[in-house]
């Protein structure tokens, strides 16, 4: 006689080294696709909810406020043109770490920089969401370009 065991969920003899009926298996693969199913619309529902709460924040007067001083500070000058010793107006006040990712940022000074429309554009391509990637990035850019090393020199 072969060697049985017993179905892990049910009881019933089965295989040696199985540990459930065909039953019992396919209900079990059953519930975890359910299991995945409703954890994806979970975090659907969750990130929902925060998109919305972020668009609700772009649209705000606090946000239209805050947007205003951060152009004055930087005196709407793209801060990564500015390092490159180039003066472009600003076009967009960038979160250096995202809404997404850390939302009680929002209005943070140190978290805000005005950019112009370009680099604004390369900061999202490049994923460059913290201060630490934004300073490699421009020191990057500072470093490939002889000119403004030359002339970085020359002032200091
Ligand atoms: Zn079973
Ligand atoms: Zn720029
Ligand atoms: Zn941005």
């Amino acid at each position: 006689m072969a060697l049985m065991t017993l179905c892990k969920d049910c009881g019933a003899k089965i295989p040696y080294r199985t540990t459930r009926c065909k039953e019992c298996t396919s209900k079990r693969e059953e519930q975890l696709k359910d299991n995945t199913k409703r954890y994806n619309s979970d975090r659907y529902i969750r990130d929902k909810a925060n998109e919305d709460k972020i668009r609700m924040f772009y649209v705000s007067n606090e946000w239209k406020k805050k947007r205003q001083e951060i152009v004055r500070r930087d005196s709407n000058h793209c801060i990564i043109c500015k390092a490159l010793c180039r003066y472009e107006p600003s076009n967009d006040v960038h979160h250096i770490v995202p809404l997404l990712k850390d939302f009680s940022k929002r209005l943070d000074n140190d978290n805000l920089i005005s950019l112009c429309s370009y680099h604004h554009k390369q900061v999202h391509l490049n994923n460059i969401d913290n201060k630490n990637k934004l300073n490699k990035y421009i020191n990057q850019l500072i470093n490939s370009d002889k000119f403004v090393k030359k002339l970085l020199k020359i002032e200091n």
